[in-house]
C-alpha cells in the first residue's frame, strides 16, 4: 500500500523514532506546532479512529497519557493538546490513523478553533436526542 507513515513503520523512509511496541510506533512530527509534538501510531495501517478496532483503543488510551506525560516533561510545557484529525473535512492530510501529542506554552501563539456559530436551544434539545438515540442501539 502507498502510505507514508506505513513505509516510515517499516522503516523504508527516515522519522525521529520516540518509541515503540507491540501494536503503535511514536514519532516527532516533521512540521510541529511546537517543538517535541509527537505522533502516535497504530503499527497496522488503518485510515482513522473510525476504522480502528475497540482492541486496539483500548491499549491507545494508557499510550496517549505516556506519552502527554513525556512531552511535558522533555519539554517544560504548561499544557499539552491531544488532537485527532478524522476524514478530509477534519483536516486529515496523512490517512494513515495517528494522534497528536502537542506541547503547549503560555502565549504560544497557538490558535484553536472557536464556536463560530451560537445554536437556538431547540437545536440543541433536537441533536441531544439524535445522538442519544444513536448511543443506545
Ligand atoms: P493530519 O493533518 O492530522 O493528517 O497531520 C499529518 C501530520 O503529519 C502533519 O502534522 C505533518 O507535519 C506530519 N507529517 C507529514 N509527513 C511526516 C513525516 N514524514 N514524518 C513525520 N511527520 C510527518
Ligand atoms: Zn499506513
Amino acid at each position: 500500500m502507498d502510505c507514508i507513515f506505513c513505509q516510515i513503520i517499516a522503516g523504508e523512509i527516515p522519522s525521529h523514532k520516540i518509541y515503540e511496541d507491540e501494536d503503535f510506533f511514536v514519532m516527532l512530527d516533521i512540521n510541529p506546532v511546537n517543538l517535541g509534538h509527537a505522533l502516535i501510531l497504530p503499527k497496522k495501517h488503518f485510515r482513522n479512529l473510525l476504522d480502528m478496532p475497540d482492541k486496539l483503543l483500548k491499549k491507545q488510551g494508557p499510550l496517549i497519557k505516556k506519552i502527554a506525560l513525556a512531552v511535558k516533561d522533555a519539554t517544560g510545557a504548561d499544557g499539552i493538546n491531544i488532537g485527532w484529525n478524522n476524514e478530509p473535512a477534519a483536516g486529515q492530510l496523512i490517512f494513515h490513523s495517528h494522534v497528536h501529542i502537542i506541547p503547549r506554552f503560555r502565549n504560544d501563539g497557538f490558535k484553536h478553533w472557536r464556536g463560530k456559530n451560537k445554536p437556538l436551544n431547540e437545536e440543541l434539545v433536537e441533536i441531544a436526542r439524535n445522538l442519544m438515540k444513536k448511543l443506545i442501539m
